[in-house]
């Protein structure tokens, strides 16, 4: 039997916007895919959908086209982010500033995790002004 995750049960996660807790059905997993920080897995971050909307541009499509099925290699998204401006505030992002981020939402059950996802970049100081816990 194929165990589903109830959309309206909250998740131990708090949204990087706003800081209140995540149901299942509102959650979007943020990856920071930064190539100099090795270990990505600790880089999650999490979000309302509507509190992301609100803070990525308007031309961001926020469609999760691609696939992405847990333990495999995470597909190639450079299309997506190479030379193209800031998700939050349009800017052009220098190689310093560029933080890569993957906005997955979970599709699969619990036993065999699954995501749709899409990247955007973003400054660097652009997420992190746009974080509830300012650290
Ligand atoms: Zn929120
Ligand atoms: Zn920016």
């Amino acid at each position: 039997m194929v165990r589903k995750r109830d959309p309206n049960l909250l998740t131990d996660y708090s949204c990087f916007r706003c800081g209140e807790q995540v149901c299942w059905g509102e959650l979007v997993r943020i990856l920071r895919t930064d190539p100099e920080q090795e270990d990505w897995r600790q880089w999650e971050l999490y979000a309302h959908r509507a509190c992301l909307r609100s803070v990525l541009r308007a031309e961001v499509p926020f469609a999760m086209g691609r696939h992405w099925t847990s333990g495999e290699p995470l597909p190639d998204d450079s299309d997506q982010i190479d030379g193209q401006p800031c998700g939050f505030c349009a800017g052009e992002i220098g190689p310093e500033g560029l933080t890569r981020l993957r906005l997955q939402n979970p599709v699969g059950t619990v036993r065999a995790p699954a995501f749709d996802e899409e990247s955007v970049p973003v400054h660097t100081a652009c997420l992190r002004a746009a974080s509830h816990s300012r650290t």
